[in-house]
């Protein structure tokens, strides 16, 4: 991809990732700009998730660089436990540009909806609990879940729990959103309530970076489809090409697999 670096909101260069002698990734690259949604696909223990998860450093990569907010990162030092003060500083910060919404939506159960939502902007940017209680119920409001604010995660849905879950990403104000396979735990009938606040997200113009297995949908919203096949990128480009016109044999089979 030739994409002009003023544009940038992450790119991640040549990543590599093993665990014990298994190499999971391969050097993958990938540049969002603002406002790409991207989607990943590939078969179950492709490197998908761990992909997402080198991106915002919960798994920290063997290997390669990784540039959010217009800072580069070599994460080779590290990775070799070699990670001094200012790059641990710069780890933070890097991870505070990104959120992540996860297939099991990974909500503290012991507090409330709001308390979810505000902890990060209160505990982690430190900022005015007033203010970023306004902020959380607009956000709690915008996908629907104003009026359940007080309940706890126990009390609702797996659809209710994962609109919370993108409130609360969104209160941080990342640069980009990572979302693991969002509808993968739902019941059926409540994945198309938690599509419909991402393809608003999209259309208001966030940047997403989504592993996900509703290919429709990654149809229908993606600026760009990456095809993940055995921790590297096999495939990739515009949604109509790599949905119509599957060049490689994997994603051809994999796609035939998908319907
Ligand atoms: P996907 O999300 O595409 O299904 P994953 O990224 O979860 O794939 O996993 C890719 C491969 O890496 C799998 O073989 C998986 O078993 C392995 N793997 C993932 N995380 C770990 C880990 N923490 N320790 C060891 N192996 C792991
Ligand atoms: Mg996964």
């Amino acid at each position: 991809m030739s994409v002009n670096t003023a544009e940038i909101a992450l790119q991640a260069d040549n990543l590599h990732k093993a665990f014990g002698n298994i190499d999971v990734l391969k050097g993958v690259s990938l540049a969002a700009r603002k406002h790409d949604v991207i989607t990943i696909i590939g078969s179950s223990g492709s490197g998908k998730s761990t992909f997402l998860r080198c991106l915002n450093l919960l798994e920290m990569p063997d290997s390669g660089t990784l540039q959010v907010h217009g800072e580069e990162l070599d994460l080779s030092k590290a990775a070799a436990g070699q990670a001094d003060k200012a790059l641990q500083r710069q780890i933070e910060r890097t991870r505070a540009h990104l959120g992540m919404v996860f297939q099991q939506f990974n909500l503290w159960s012991h507090m409330t909806v709001l308390e979810n939502v505000m902890l990060g902007p209160c505990c982690v940017l430190k900022r005015d609990k007033d203010e970023v209680e306004k902020q959380a119920k607009s956000l709690l409001d915008r996908v629907g879940m104003l009026e359940k604010c007080h309940m706890y995660p126990d009390q609702l849905s797996g659809g209710q729990k994962q609109r919370v879950a993108i409130a609360r990403a969104l209160a941080m104000e990342p640069d980009v959103i990572l979302l693991d396979e969002p509808t993968s735990a739902l019941d059926p009938e409540l994945v198309s309530e938690v599509l419909l606040v991402i393809r608003e997200l999209a259309k208001e113009g966030r940047t997403m970076i989504m592993v996900t297995h509703e290919m429709r949908f990654a149809c229908d919203v993606s600026t760009h489809v990456i095809f993940l096949h055995q921790g590297k990128i096999a495939e990739q480009g515009p949604p109509e090409q790599l949905f119509n016109h599957p060049q490689s044999e994997h994603l051809q089979r994999f796609l035939s697999s998908q319907y």
